[in-house]
């Protein structure tokens, strides 16, 4: 047997192709992702939420993104092949090679990778979703497994928070959720990043969630965002009463080989992409502060 073929090689992505995307912003798009390998797409393990892929745009390199539809499960109630959603930011080097391209093109992709949030424990609790900018998109896979499922769980807050109307993500799919009973959507801008005729809230996902009055009895918070964000965030909760391992959130630490080798994403013996990237807030009390 050749030795390819008797090692795999875990950093070798498979294929994928561009399907489909949403311009959610101006530097914010959805990619909807077809493995090119039928294949590939038959044996493919699925994902839950809160797990995250690498991304290879080639010639420029890989960038870590949130899988950020509903999970897909071989062994579910899903007969058709899975079509991959991420959301990505353009921040540099990767993401702008990967906006420059256009549908049809192929891109690499590995993973799933990193744990996943516990949603099958949270059947019955009233929840509340945080989501700063692009820290929705790893929300989102989570958000949507509780809605397509929501008589398992209890009322449903989503909190998408934005600096302006124009950097609101997953505008065209929030009336949709908003439909669903037992489900609010809340949304919400900085204050100055309002337009003429904006009916949401104006005002910072800190302050805006402690003006909802959400009784923390029972109820679970999934929040991601920018870390000053999580901060003066974990702040409001403290005051209001919630304790540390009622809330859950995902690190976005920088991160090189995905899969706990190189060492890159390490919080002193905690490696993010490994053991998380999904921590609670007690959890992360116990990490060294330079997460
Ligand atoms: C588990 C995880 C999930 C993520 N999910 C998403 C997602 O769903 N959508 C999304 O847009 N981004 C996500 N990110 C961040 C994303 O990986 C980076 O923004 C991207 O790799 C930047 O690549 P680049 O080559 O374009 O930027 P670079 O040219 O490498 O850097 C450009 C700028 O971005 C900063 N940067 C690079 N990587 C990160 C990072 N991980 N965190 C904060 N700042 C960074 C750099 O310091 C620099 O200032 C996630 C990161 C992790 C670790």
């Amino acid at each position: 047997m050749p030795l390819a073929e008797a090692v795999p090689n875990p950093y070798q992505p498979s294929l994928v192709r561009i399907h489909d995307f949403l311009d959610e912003t101006p530097d914010v798009r959805t990619l909807r992702l077809q493995f090119v390998d039928d294949n590939e797409a038959g044996g493919f393990a699925g994902w839950e939420p809160g797990q995250f892929g690498q991304f290879t745009v080639f010639g420029a390199g890989e960038s870590v993104f949130a899988l950020a539809n509903a999970p897909w499960r071989p062994n579910g109630d899903r007969a058709s092949a899975p079509t991959i959603e991420c959301t990505f930011r353009m921040v540099g080097k990767v993401t702008s090679a990967l906006r420059a391209m256009s549908k049809g093109q192929v891109i690499g992709f590995r993973g799933p990778y990193g744990n996943h949030f516990p949603v099958d424990d949270w059947k019955g609790k009233d929840l509340v979703f945080i989501g700063g900018g692009i820290g929705m998109a790893a929300l989102r896979s989570a958000m949507l497994d509780v809605i397509n499922r929501k008589s398992e769980f209890g009322d449903v807050v989503i909190l998408n928070g934005a600096r302006s109307v124009g950097d609101m993500v997953y505008t065209d799919e929030m009336p949709g959720w908003q439909e669903v009973d037992g489900v609010e959507v809340v949304r919400t801008v900085d204050p100055g990043g309002e337009t003429e005729g904006w009916d949401g809230e104006v005002g910072l996902l800190p302050n805006v969630f402690e003006g909802l009055g959400l009784d923390p009895d029972g109820r679970i918070v999934i929040a991601c965002g920018p870390p000053i964000m999580l901060h003066y965030l974990f702040l409001s909760l403290g005051k209001v009463g919630y304790s540390p391992d009622q809330v859950v959130t995902t690190l976005e630490n920088k991160m090189k080989c995905g899969i706990g080798h190189c060492g890159r994403c390490y919080v002193g013996p905690f490696s993010v992409c490994r053991d998380g990237p999904v921590v609670t807030w007690a959890e992360l009390n116990e990490l060294p502060k330079d997460y």
